[in-house]
This record gives C-alpha cells, sequence and structure tokens, in this order.
C-alpha cells in the first residue's frame, strides 16, 4: 500500500485519536481479537499519552514543532529532521515536557530517531552505491509531514540463539527478512519484539537491529509499511497492574489517563513497495544505521528526567500528607532524588549540545554522552524510585482497593484510619500512593524502570560503546608524560589527537 495521496492532515489530539479509529488491525489481548483498540479500557491510556503530543504542539509550538525544510511549514517536532544542535537541544526540552505531562512513555521518539538516522545513512548509501534511497526516504517522509502521522520505528528481532547471525539462526524468521522479491518491492517475514506504540503509529519504518554480514543479506532490509497492511498480526504486552484500568474507579490504576504500549508485532509475507523501501541488501550500512539510531535514542531517553520529576513530585507529596515534609532527611531524600535525575537530563542534552553535522546536512548527537546519559538512566531511576518508595511508606503496598474506600460500611472506617494530616482528605493520600505504587511497581514501572534498563540497548550495549570511545592509549600517554615516564609533547599532542576526537565539539563551540 503506497502512502494516502489524500490531504487530510491531522491538526488536533482529537483528530489523532479519531483517525486511528475503524482500522481493521489484528490486534490479540488476553487471547481474543479487539475489536476497536481505540476503545479498549487498557489500551486507551497510551493512546492518550501520543495524543498529549499533538496537544503540546497546539499549546507550545515553538516547544514541539519546527519549520520542515521539505514542506516550508511547521511540523511536529516528532517528525522533523534536525539540521542543527538547536534542534537536538529542543528534541530534548520537548521530551523532558512530555515525561512530565503524562508520567510515562509517549512513543513517538523511537520514529523520530529513526527518521533523524535514515536521513543520513539514506545519503551514504547513496553515495557509495548509486542507490536512490535518499530521496524516496525524502518523499515519505515529506508526506508524513503533510499528514501529520504518527511513526513507529521497528528495530528490535527477538533474536533466537544470541550466539547465532540471522542466517544461522535454526528458524530463518527469528530476524525479520525478505522472503520474496518482485518488479514492484519486497514480501518480508519475521517478527519485532516489544514495540513502543506501534498500534498508536499510522506507519511502521522496519529495520535491522544489528550489524549483518555479507551472508545476511535478506536481513538488510529498511522500509515503511502502513500500520495496518496485509498480513500483521500485533499481540499486546501486558504490563504490571494493567487490569485495574479495566476495573472501574479513579484511584487505582494510579495514573488514570496516560500509559505506554509495547507489543510483539509479527509479520507474514507482508508487501513493501519500492517507493517505501530505503535499503535493500546493502548490509555494510546496518552497523552504521543501529548506532546512529542509537547514537539519537540514548539520549532521547531524557524522557525518564520529565517522568522523574513528577515521581519527585509525588514523593514530596506523599511526605506533606504524612506531615513529614520539615523532617532534615526527607529534604535530603528530595535533594538526592533532584541530583540524580538531573544527571540524567544534563548528559542527554549535553549529547545534544555536542552533536555535529552529517554528510546530509542532518545533525547527529555525540555518540559517547548518548551512551553515558543512557547508562546513567539504566541505574539511577532506580534508586529515584527506591527514596520515592521510602518517602511514600509502606501504605503504598497495603492499602484496601478502592470498592473498599468507596464501601457504605468500611468505608468511612479507612476514610478515619487512612487519614494523615487532619487537613488532607484521606483519599488525596491514597490519590497520590496510588501513583508512587504506579510509577514503581505498577504500569508505568514498564517504562521508568525496566525500560530504562533495556529499551535503546541494554547496560552492555553502552558499555560496549563507551570503551570503544573512551581513548584509553592516549589517556595513558596523558599520565605517562606528566609523571615523566615518557617523553611526549603533551600541548602538540591536545592539539593533534584531541582534536581529532573532539574536533566537531570545537567547532560547535566555535559556532563553525
Ligand atoms: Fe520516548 Fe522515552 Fe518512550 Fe523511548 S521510553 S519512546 S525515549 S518516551
Ligand atoms: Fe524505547
Amino acid at each position: 500500500m503506497p502512502p494516502p495521496t489524500n490531504n487530510t492532515k491531522l491538526e488536533t489530539a482529537e483528530q489523532y485519536i479519531n483517525s486511528l479509529r475503524g482500522r481493521d488491525l489484528t490486534v490479540y489481548l488476553f487471547g481474543e481479537k479487539v475489536a476497536e483498540p481505540v476503545d479498549h479500557p487498557m489500551i486507551r491510556p497510551s493512546v492518550n499519552a501520543v495524543a498529549e503530543t499533538f496537544r503540546l504542539a497546539e499549546r507550545n509550538p515553538e516547544l514541539a514543532t519546527a519549520i520542515s525544510p521539505f514542506t516550508g511549514e511547521p511540523v511536529n517536532r516528532f517528525l522533523h529532521v534536525a539540521t542543527s544542535t538547536a534542534d537536538l537541544v529542543n528534541q530534548n526540552k520537548m521530551q523532558r515536557r512530555l515525561g512530565q505531562l503524562t508520567g510515562t512513555c509517549f512513543q513517538r521518539c523511537v520514529g523520530m530517531d529513526a527518521f533523524n538516522a535514515l536521513y543520513s545513512v539514506t545519503y551514504e548509501i547513496d553515495e557509495k552505491h548509486g542507490t536512490a534511497y535518499h530521496g524516496r526516504f525524502k518523499a515519505f517522509l515529506t508526506d508524513m509531514q503533510r499528514h501529520n502521522y504518527v511513526i513507529g520505528g521497528a528495530m528490535t528481532d527477538v533474536k533466537g540463539d544470541r550466539s547465532l547471525p540471522p542466517h544461522q539462526q535454526a528458524d530463518p524468521d527469528l530476524y525479520v527478512r525478505i522472503t520474496k522479491r518482485t518488479d514492484e518491492g519486497v514480501y518480508i517475514t519475521g517478527a519485532k519484539a516489544h514495540q513502543t506504540g506501534c498500534i498508536n503509529s499510522h506507519y511502521m519504518v522496519v529495520m535491522p537491529t544489528l550489524r549483518l554480514g555479507e551472508n545476511d543479506h535478506d536481513y538488510a532490509i529498511v522500509g515503511a509499511v502502513p500500520v495496518d497492511a496485509t498480513g500483521i498480526t500485533y499481540i499486546y504486552g501486558r504490563q504490571s497492574c494493567d487490569t485495574r484500568s479495566m476495573e472501574g474507579g479513579t484511584i487505582d490504576s494510579g495514573n488514570l489517563n496516560f500509559g505506554g504500549q509495547e507489543a510483539m508485532v509479527i509479520f507474514d509475507n507482508v508487501f513493501i513497495p519500492n517507493s517505501l523501501i530505503f535499503m535493500d541488501g546493502e548490509y555494510q550500512f546496518a552497523a552504521m544505521l543501529v548506532e546512529r539510531f542509537t547514537g539519537y535514542h540514548r539520549r532521547s531517553y531524557v524522557c525518564k528526567s520529565g517522568v522523574g520529576d513528577v515521581l519527585i513530585g509525588a514523593a514530596a507529596t506523599a511526605a506533606e500528607y504524612n506531615g513529614a515534609e520539615k523532617a532534615s532527611h526527607i529534604k535530603d531524600k528530595l535533594v538526592e532524588m533532584t541530583h540524580l535525575n538531573e544527571t540524567i537530563y544534563a548528559t542527554g542534552v549535553a549529547a545534544s549540545y555536542q552533536g555535529h553535522e552529517t554528510k546530509s546536512g542532518a545533525f547527529l548527537a555525540d555518540d559517547m554522552l548518548a551512551n553515558v546519559c543512557k547508562h546513567h538512566v539504566t541505574k539511577m531511576p532506580y534508586e529515584i524510585g527506591r527514596l520515592a518508595q521510602d518517602l511514600a511508606g509502606g501504605l503504598m503496598v497495603t492499602m484496601p482497593s478502592e470498592q473498599d474506600y468507596r464501601h457504605a460500611e468500611i468505608g468511612p472506617l479507612l476514610d478515619k484510619y487512612l487519614r494523615g494530616r487532619a487537613d488532607i482528605p484521606t483519599e488525596s493520600r491514597m490519590r497520590i500512593l496510588r501513583l508512587i505504587e504506579n510509577m514503581t511497581l505498577g504500569r508505568n514501572a514498564v517504562g521508568y524502570l525496566t525500560e530504562s534498563m533495556h529499551g535503546a540497548g541494554s547496560p552492555q550495549a553502552q558499555r560496549i560503546q563507551i570503551r570503544r570511545q573512551m581513548q584509553l592509549s592516549f589517556k595513558k600517554e596523558l599520565a605517562q608524560a606528566l609523571a615523566g615516564i615518557i617523553d611526549l609533547d603533551v600541548r602538540a599532542k591536545l592539539e593533534t589527537e584531541l582534536e581529532d576526537y573532539y574536533g566537531r565539539v570545537f567547532k560547535t563551540a566555535k559556532g563553525l
């Protein structure tokens, strides 16, 4: 199916939500096909989180839109290719704000980061192989901007035996691959695991998940598919405490309106037309694509600093409702949470400020600092969560249900005995504790904790990138020269070697 040619542009959150209705998607949840995902009480909070990106664009266009060089018009920043460090930084500022507004994963960064990575990688494939991917990709990107569509990035294969490359797997479908080529395009089969926001998107960009070799030729496929393409099955991922949103009531779900979404996406001979193929067989560029994508995505995890702002606020509120906010250890724990949270943001935004230009004109974030940001994210939210639970107290996990609280006989008893400070309604105290539970043990702990661990690559993936770039021999020389062990003109060395490595940073600082 080619991109739609009508001129409908989604302007508002409501138009976005309505655009998801009536699609003939095959979505399974609890062993049943979901008739209308948008209206499913467990799925709807994730739709609302994406809708918030549209609302932010309406309310704060300076933060959440940018002028597209292709359409000449403002477009949602999630569809914009960064052509300056300011663009990269603004992505981070928008991500923090959306984390603050939703307290969860708003799902659109994968598509944004895939678009940005593909812009430069298609350019460089064409340069090497004389292909025509970059022009096609720009046409697709422009079309998505004209419709203001939501794009999902589908990268993570299910991977089978991790010790074997794709072509040596016992089952060849364990990495997404081309099964058939025709004059019109290709057909793909395989599965992508834990795909963020895929059902809430209009198109998915399918990409390889790791470095590929010559024999993995048929796995080197990048292409766009409409989310409702024939042959795609979605199996919805469960989240801790997810059925609370199906119980009715407004307290126990913790975060009433917003949630994240992950699903397994299974492709069974799904067609991609030539116009939407952006890599076909150029296996040498798979590693570049993965590295550039993660270079963007690992600093996109500043989203967690916005979510962290909510959790710090929740912990401070819980302490206040207990009458404990003046205790020095409480204040100190809030300072510690804030320090950790700002450290995440600082490294992410620094990666953007130290971005550099690629041959295509798109700007790429600094890889070292992006990896340091994501590595912080694999640890610090856990400590912030631990401190939030410390401040919340054990009631957070022993509190009776909303149904008990609303009960004619026992409800008044709970209202009496669960009260903290006399001037704070018991229900307010219950709500803030449920929010902390939601973010550290419940539905949004998926986004705040475990996705922080594994999303955009597990901790070891960042350590590998940090090791590759840590310039240890150069640093040893610096030390050995200062200690008088080797004879080295450190100043001259700095001008050559350090400038090589940090050259792009100096250029950025000088405004070149
Ligand atoms: Fe964006 Fe964060 Fe969700 Fe990833 S986890 S899609 S970076 S909000
Ligand atoms: Fe993610």
